[in-house]
């Protein structure tokens, strides 16, 4: 027997759950991409795009994933030979270096562990050392979505600052727009980038570069046609855009799925995942009591309110991800990055993905779910982290009417 028959809540970080509003905007036939409603909508996208990234520069976006514009933004500024900097909170960290490894670019990691925030003030000191200006640009991952370490970007531009250094600051928000609060222009980032499979609701497909006219008078001696922003930020004609086929129903659903975030409005959509994250956090630290179960970040002020890394020690995490899957019909994140992928220690981590389309039934019913399968299968918890999670959401939550 099972219990799961019902609607699913895939909790993994990525893709996120999509709405029903953005499925229906995406089931359509065939559109033209020559002239026609596509036309319009594409340049529709764009402004929105902006009040969600809070940036008035440029925006290129791509058929790709995350990986795609990692490479995109790097191959718009940088030469073969640069050199970069790279301070590492996870895995996701590490893969942004080795893609510019691949394009001949040297990363310099400066690696500040799997449970904390890099250090700006540790960053400083590392470019008033350059004086000579070798390092071209620092790589920000805002949220390391491995680890769920959020770092400060607001902080990493006071650091180039502070240290009168003109490298380019670029932003991962792969997995915080659209669930932690990000301001690129109040911030100083000069290039963020995010994909459509997260924060933005929409299945996995489109990813986006903002970029500001600083970065863009980096431009190195050579960019690929393909990955070249320019054209796509500014085009000549409707083709420029995606440099061929437009992906047409990704457009039609990120059209609708833009329209909910203007709506809800960015203040509230970042309250929102604050809270709920708030929630989760008081479910574990409760449970955490009387067992192995752990937030993998101590201080609040650094963890992501989008993605929750947690540590319950192997074979735990397999067997309760296992559980939640066939009993109740939530699929939790697997570990990445926070023990090497053959050893049995990685089935001690798991993670939830609370990012998007997200809301407290839905958060209830995963950390129900969870608190379920800890009972089932024996491990030791402290009972009542529902009830802890639910206080957090009735303080926050007015009463009706
Ligand atoms: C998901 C993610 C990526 C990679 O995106 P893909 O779409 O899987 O290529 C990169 N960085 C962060 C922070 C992410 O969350």
């Amino acid at each position: 027997m099972s219990l799961s028959n019902g609607r699913p809540y895939r909790a993994i970080p990525g893709p996120s759950e999509t709405p029903d509003a953005v499925q229906r905007a995406m089931h359509r036939s065939s559109q033209n991409i020559y002239e026609g409603e596509i036309i319009a909508l594409t340049e529709s996208l764009i402004p929105d795009l902006r009040r969600v990234a809070r940036t008035a520069h440029h925006v290129a976006i791509y058929i790709a994933n995350g990986h795609g514009v990692w490479e995109a933004s790097l191959a718009n500024i940088l030469n073969p030979g640069d050199r970069v900097l790279v301070p590492a909170t996870g895995r996701f960290s590490h893969g942004w270096a080795e893609m510019a490894e691949g394009l001949g670019i040297h990363p310099e990691i400066m690696e500040f562990g799997l449970q904390s925030p890099f250090d700006p003030g540790r960053i400083e000191e590392r470019l008033r050392a350059d004086t000579g200006h070798e390092i071209k640009a620092v790589l920000g991952v805002h949220v390391d979505t491995a680890t769920s370490v959020r770092s400060d970007i607001a902080g990493l531009r006071a650091a180039l600052d502070a240290a009168g250094h003109p490298a380019l600051l670029l932003a991962d928000c792969i997995a915080s727009l659209g669930c932690d609060r990000f301001e690129m222009d109040a911030w100083g980032v000069d290039v963020t980038l995010t994909g459509s499979q997260k924060g933005l609701m929409v299945p996995p497909g489109v990813a986006f570069v903002f970029f500001s006219p600083k970065a863009a008078a980096h431009r190195p001696a050579r960019v690929s046609r393909h990955w070249d922003w320019a054209p796509r930020a500014n085009p000549q004609s409707y083709s420029d855009h995606f440099n061929g086929t437009a992906p047409t129903h990704h457009l039609y659903g990120l059209r609708a799925a833009l329209d909910m975030m203007m709506e809800e409005g960015m203040e509230a959509i970042w309250d929102r995942h604050a809270t709920l994250a708030r929630a989760i956090w008081a479910a574990v630290d409760h449970w955490g009591q009387a067992g192995p179960l752990k937030l993998n970040v101590a201080d609040p002020a650094h963890r992501s309110h989008a993605v929750t890394t947690l540590r319950i020690g192997a074979p735990q995490g397999q067997r309760l991800r296992a559980w939640c899957e066939e009993n109740a019909g939530v699929t939790l994140g697997i570990g990445l990055g926070m023990a090497p992928p053959d050893s049995p220690e990685r089935h001690g981590f798991f993670r939830f993905g609370h990012m998007g389309h997200v809301n407290p039934h839905m958060i209830l019913g995963l950390l129900g779910s969870v608190e379920a399968g800890l009972g089932a299968l024996d491990i030791p918890h402290a009972r009542g982290g529902v009830q802890a999670a639910a206080r957090v959401i009735s303080a926050a939550a007015p009463p009706a009417g």
